[in-house]
This record gives C-alpha cells, sequence and structure tokens, in this order.
C-alpha cells in the first residue's frame, strides 16, 4: 500500500483549508496555509476553475487527507455510510471520527491524527483493558481508552497532554489525564466535526 510521503503542509494547500496535519506548527504562525494561501505548483496562483466533479473531488479529497485514509479505506467507509440508516454524508463523518486514533488525537494523548495512529499502532493504548493496535477500530459510549503504564514517560505523549492544558475535548469524549484515560461519553455528533465541510458533495462524487 503506499503511502503519501510528501510534504503535508501542501496537501493543506491544495485544499486551500488548514487540515492539521502537522501537530503544533499548525497553531503557529509558520502554518503554510497562513503564509502562502494558494495552491502548490507553478500554476498555484493563477485563477482556479473547476468543473461540479472537480468541487465534489476536492471535498472528498479534503476529508480523506484530514483523516489521513488511503482511497480505498475511505471508499468502503462511504459504502458502509450508505447503508446505515440516516444520511449518508453525516454518517461518513461520524465513523471518521470515532476511529480509534481519532480518538486519541481527540483526548489530546497526540498532537496530529498521524501521530496518533504510530502510537495506536505502536501498542500504547488499551481500549477496556485490551491492547489495542487497529487505528480503524471504531470506538463507542462506554469505551475506555487508556494509555499503557509502560507508555506513561513517553515524552511526545507527555508534551501532548500538557500542550492540551486549557484546551477541551469534544463534548463526545471525557480525559483524566491523571489517570492517563479517556472516556467515550457518547456518540459523536456532526456538530463534533469542525473543519467546514461539505459532506453532501462527498455523496455526490461516490454516486456518479
Ligand atoms: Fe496544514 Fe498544519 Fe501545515 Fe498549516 S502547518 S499547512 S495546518 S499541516
Amino acid at each position: 500500500m503506499s503511502r503519501y510521503t510528501g510534504s503535508v503542509c501542501r496537501l493543506c494547500r491544495r485544499e486551500g483549508a488548514k487540515l492539521f496535519l502537522k501537530g503544533d506548527r499548525c497553531y503557529s504562525e509558520k502554518c503554510a496555509v497562513e503564509r502562502r494561501n494558494y495552491p502548490p505548483g507553478q500554476h498555484g496562483q493563477g485563477r482556479p476553475r473547476f468543473s461540479d466533479f472537480g468541487v465534489q473531488l476536492r471535498e472528498k479529497q479534503k476529508v480523506k487527507r484530514m483523516y489521513g485514509l488511503q482511497e480505498k479505506q475511505f471508499a468502503s467507509t462511504m459504502q458502509r455510510a450508505s447503508r446505515m440508516k440516516g444520511r449518508a454524508g453525516e454518517n461518513l463523518l461520524v465513523l471518521l471520527e470515532r476511529r480509534l486514533d481519532n480518538a486519541v488525537f481527540r483526548l489530546g494523548f497526540a498532537t496530529s491524527r498521524s501521530e496518533a495512529r504510530q502510537l495506536v499502532r505502536h501498542g500504547h493504548f488499551l481500549v477496556n483493558g485490551r491492547k489495542a493496535t487497529t487505528p480503524s477500530l471504531l470506538v463507542k459510549p462506554g469505551n475506555k481508552v487508556t494509555l499503557r503504564e509502560k507508555s506513561r514517560e513517553v515524552t511526545r505523549i507527555v508534551g501532548a497532554l500538557e500542550a492540551l492544558e486549557g484546551k477541551a475535548v469534544p463534548q463526545w469524549l471525557e480525559i483524566d489525564k491523571d489517570s492517563f484515560e479517556g472516556t467515550v461519553k457518547a456518540m459523536p455528533t456532526r456538530e463534533d466535526i469542525t473543519l467546514p465541510v461539505e459532506e453532501q458533495l462527498i455523496v455526490e462524487h461516490y454516486s456518479r
């Protein structure tokens, strides 16, 4: 499986939005979207013209890149969302939000989703007391996401938790920093996804 290894700031510039892929830097004035808010490449400063397909594609790419999924994974999540009750677009966002790597990021154990994914893969977390190394695992209300005892000294996790000081975690999660444990209080809702996303465009993209 090929994974994108180039500059992630290019991805934000391509989508014209901050996707928060680079941890602390995203909150600083060094953010590439703040400094060069136009698409990368030789023609980046030209006037962009998008067809309907182009608009839908960009919206899909934006969300896919934000959550760090490959095309195949993203398409199968979309399929699953379409089979669920309710609006497919909202279901898609809720499924993405429920991923374990996203929950770890949202709880403040990591400064970006890609860092959270790596920490999960390396076995730093327990879900309901059992080791969980699958970033795509879907958390549900009542689940406890705990940092393993031997990982509590890992500098980057401690640093991420310290950086969380004063910042709120989403209302569907709760973090107890003293016990290094997060709790899933409820299912995430559409309102918990704060980045401007027009999910209907993604549904239309896959309905073509
Ligand atoms: Fe995107 Fe973060 Fe880079 Fe800014 S610093 S362009 S938000 S990855």
